[in-house]
């Protein structure tokens, strides 16, 4: 996920198992994993603090594709705090990335 501010140029970092390729953008999301692979959302930088590399250490990889380990923990704590966290991060509105 994005952050606020400008990013470097995009440029590709290899994903650390084979996953889904990523779909296009606004399309469902099916776990790709792209978008932390390639940047650490503010989510993450308010977990992990500024000087948080990609792809993010926070990423995690079961069931043949990749989640996010800060709503998987929410989940598990408070589901109504998961619910927030995941209004925040766009999730289930669809891929962001603008992928091809
Ligand atoms: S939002 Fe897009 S790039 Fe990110 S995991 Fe989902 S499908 Fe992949
Ligand atoms: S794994 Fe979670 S915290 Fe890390 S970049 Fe992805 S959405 Fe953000």
């Amino acid at each position: 996920m994005p952050r606020d501010t400008p990013a470097e140029p995009r440029q590709q970092k290899q994903l650390p198992m084979a996953t889904p390729d990523r779909p296009v953008m606004g399309a469902r999301c099916n776990g790709c994993g792209d978008c932390c692979v390639q940047e650490v959302c503010g989510l993450g930088i308010e977990v992990l603090g500024e000087s948080a590399q990609a792809p993010c250490p926070l990423l995690r990889q079961h069931d043949g594709r990749f989640w996010c380990g800060v709503i998987e923990e929410a989940e598990r704590v408070d589901v109504a705090f998961a619910g927030h966290m995941k209004w925040r991060l766009g999730i289930g509105n669809g891929c962001f990335t603008g992928g091809a």
